[in-house]
């Protein structure tokens, strides 16, 4: 396994590599792996010849006072977990590597980033959006694996490639879970021992939707406050930025649930103490 800090020896390695015929899997992440990175890895590798491994934390995708600086970082253990995964080449780059002083250009996904954690987060997928077309450029892959724990960002990739003409197809992978349900997430560092303990009840609050819905409720207002209830009752939830319930395939706002065989996105954004959590689930009716 190589690490390669460089744009420009990058992207004359992925054109050797595909002049030879190889297909390239491209997992981009923020390091400090966990078992959810993982998976996406291990599918690129079984479905691609040359898997690669980006680890950026992408500054452009932070709002100021968010947590860009004290985000989770271990270079050196990531690139032993990368190794054991049978990952071929690293990317990480410098900040300064991928955003030159005179950087003017990003990448807008009109009215689904602007949606759900886009209006909590300004700026932010626009950083994202930005960040990935960049990747997929540098490393010219053939396919992008992209979980389904950032459903929101998965939809707005897709868009972009699709509205965009780029060449790659993005792979989607389902979300990892620890025991109690709590979606891995680099983020789970920052909580204490009774945060994490308590932080299963996103997880718990999805499935009580879910036996809501596939219970007959149609009303997804009633759901939504069944939700809230049952996360306000936890008293390590500090805030709770959002509940939705939107159409899995295009992210449209749903009030009302329809037919079966119709599918719902239900998303949730909230905060224990002072980690801001994400998750999702698709019910299928
Ligand atoms: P991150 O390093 O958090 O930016 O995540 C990099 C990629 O891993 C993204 O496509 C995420 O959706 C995916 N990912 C993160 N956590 C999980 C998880 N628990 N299960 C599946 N995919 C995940």
């Amino acid at each position: 396994m190589k690490t390669i800090k460089k744009i420009k020896e990058f992207t004359l390695l992925a054109e050797s590599i595909r002049k030879r015929g190889k297909t390239i899997g491209l997992v981009p992440t923020m390091g400090f792996l966990h078992e959810g990175h993982l998976r996406l890895i291990r599918m690129a590798r079984k479905q691609c010849e040359v898997v690669v491994l980006s680890i950026f934390v992408n500054p452009a995708q932070f709002g100021p006072g968010e947590d860009f600086e004290k985000y989770p970082r271990d270079i050196n253990r990531d690139r032993h977990l990368a190794e054991k995964e049978g990952v071929d080449y690293v990317f990480y780059p410098a900040a300064s590597e991928m955003y030159k002083s005179e950087h003017k250009t990003f990448v807008e996904v009109e009215g689904l980033g602007d949606i759900m954690c886009g209006a909590y987060r300004q700026g932010h997928f626009k950083g994202v959006a930005t960040v990935v077309l960049k990747l997929l450029n540098i490393t010219k892959a053939n396919r992008a694996y992209f979980g389904e724990k950032d459903y929101q960002q998965m939809m707005i990739v897709k868009r972009m490639v699709d509205d965009l003409n780029v060449d790659v197809e993005i792979v989607r992978v389902p979300t990892v879970r620890e025991e109690d349900g709590l979606a891995m997430s680099s983020r789970n560092r920052y909580l204490d021992r009774k945060e994490r303990e308590n932080a299963g009840i996103l997880y718990k609050c999805l499935n009580k939707a879910k036996d809501m819905i596939k219970g007959g409720e149609k009303n997804l207002r009633v759901v939504r406050t069944e939700m809230i209830k049952e996360l306000e009752k936890n008293r390590y939830i500090s805030r709770v930025d959002y509940i939705e319930f939107r159409n899995p395939l295009n992210l449209q706002e749903i009030s009302e649930a329809g037919e079966s065989g119709r599918s719902i996105l239900v998303a949730v954004a909230a905060w224990i103490g002072s980690t801001r959590l994400i998750d999702n689930m698709v019910i299928k009716l």
